[in-house]
């Protein structure tokens, strides 16, 4: 095969991923959930949530103005001309614990406040515990006076109502993952319900006939379905909700899972079936798709395509057929393709590579691209020139990139082992040690 011409660029593919499932994926369902919901799930490790509709503050935030100090309330008028030769002496009234409400403070008086007390009413300064003579705070209940060696600035160590964010404002915009800030601010500002971004539905279809489930036990000449795990939870982590299908080499059976899919599928992946072995059933299947090489290793055999997913009253599902088709019945409705080799390396490079940048674009849930850096290498490294070669790798202890197995596409426990993805262009041979790499942090 002249490989040069007959390839497409990994560039070319990535475009052509996001032409057709970025669009697709462009208009997630929006719901409004209680923010209790929404903890719960993020107390339980749900998906990642992404705010659909600017989230606005029901409440001021701080709530009331309060102490950002251990101190003394003051009224910072009292203090004017305060000296160490000649301090303003105060009579020390009541303290304010936290959680309390403070009488107004009188002119000429000093109270104890703690941090996230209340300020007192007509108190507009706060003075640390540790300026004030003497810096220890008199047992409650007894007669005190406090010094003061120093004037205080107006709005000192007070934290005013509102200066985070005001009731009425914007406190989390749409298109913000729900992390622990946003969630903690969320609750801090008494919001009660927040519209957010319902996770695309993707189907994913392990394929192959030698395929067992995960937990279940293994016959002679059968391998347990990794590549459903490993997609499973790369779509989770970039906000995709999963149904999981493991269908043998056989386009019936394949056919039936597409017919079966749930309705709100936005998205069908699959893995295996795309190379050109005997039995390979998502080409055999989808015949309208593009099946081709991508310049790439791992993940050269791809597919990419539109699928009718649904109930057809005709000859089941196909590729996508005209609207006046009148084997198409209204339950149908065409949704991209994305089909991966099924080696597990390949499977899972292809989606960083091709599938992973368009998701998380489009559901906000992680940053588009992954860290990346750029490492010298910590041995010498050969890579089939036309291709765009991916290996896995980790740091060394001089933060040198040091090769995690070799090249083959089924080494499943060095990728689990590595951190890094290293990219190695095509028209590039042979790297010496000690020459950069581009890298991607994959954990
Ligand atoms: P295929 O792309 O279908 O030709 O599969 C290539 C290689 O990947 C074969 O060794 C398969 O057994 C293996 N394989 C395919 N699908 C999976 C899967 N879901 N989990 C683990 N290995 C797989
Ligand atoms: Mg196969």
């Amino acid at each position: 095969m002249d490989h040069q011409t007959t390839r497409r660029p990994v560039g070319d593919h990535q475009q052509a991923l996001g032409a057709l499932v970025g669009p697709a994926l462009s208009r997630p369902r929006r719901r409004t959930h209680a923010l209790t919901a929404l903890l719960g799930e993020a107390g339980r490790g749900a998906l990642p949530r992404v705010v659909a509709g600017d989230a606005v503050a029901a409440a001021d935030l701080p709530g009331f103005d309060n102490s950002q100090m251990d101190g003394y309330a003051v009224r910072a008028a009292d203090l004017t001309g305060a000296t160490p030769s000649d301090p303003v002496v105060l009579p020390v009234v009541a303290p304010v614990p936290a959680g309390t409400q403070a009488p107004p403070l009188a002119r000429g008086t000093a109270a104890p406040v703690m941090t996230g007390s209340p300020v007192p009413a007509d108190a507009d300064a706060v003075v640390r515990i540790e300026d004030a003579e003497p810096p220890v705070f008199p047992e409650p209940g007894t007669p005190a006076t406090v010094r003061f060696a120093a004037p205080v600035r107006p709005g000192t160590f007070v934290r005013r109502a509102g200066s985070d964010v005001a009731a009425g404002d914007v406190v989390v915009p749409a298109g913000t993952p729900l992390g622990p800030a946003q969630l903690g601010v969320l609750v801090a500002a008494g919001v009660a319900e927040v519209e957010v971004a319902e996770p695309s539905h993707v189907l994913l279809v392990s394929t192959g006939s030698e395929l067992v489930p995960a937990g279940r036990s293994l016959g002679d000449a059968q391998v347990h379905d990794a590549n459903g795990a490993m997609l499973t939870a790369a779509l989770a982590e970039v906000g995709a909700r999963v149904t999981q299908r493991v269908v043998p080499d056989d386009p019936a059976a394949l056919r039936a899972v597409l017919a079966e899919a749930p309705d709100d599928v936005a998205l069908v992946v699959t893995s295996g079936g795309v190379s050109a072995g005997a039995y390979e059933v998502v080409r055999q299947t989808l015949t309208d798709a593009w099946f081709g090489h991508v310049a790439v290793q791992p993940g050269g055999p791809q597919g990419l395509g539109t699928i009718a997913l649904g109930k057809l009253s005709g000859s089941g599902p196909g590729m996508d057929r005209p609207e006046s088709d009148n084997s198409r019945s209204d339950r149908s409705r065409a949704v991209p393709l994305v089909a991966f080799p099924g080696n597990p390396v390949s499977a899972l490079v292809s989606f960083e590579l091709f599938l992973r940048p368009v998701l998380a674009a489009s559901t906000g849930a992680a940053p588009a691209h992954r860290p990346r850096r750029r490492a010298p290498l910590a041995a010498p490294l050969d890579s089939p020139e036309h291709l765009h070669q991916v290996r896995r790798a980790r740091l060394d202890a001089d933060g040198r990139v040091e090769m995690v197995g070799g090249p083959g596409s089924h080494l499943l426990a060095h990728l689990a082992a590595a951190t890094l993805l290293v990219h190695v262009p095509p028209g590039v041979a042979h790297l010496e040690e000690g020459d950069d790499v581009d890298c991607w942090e994959i954990r």
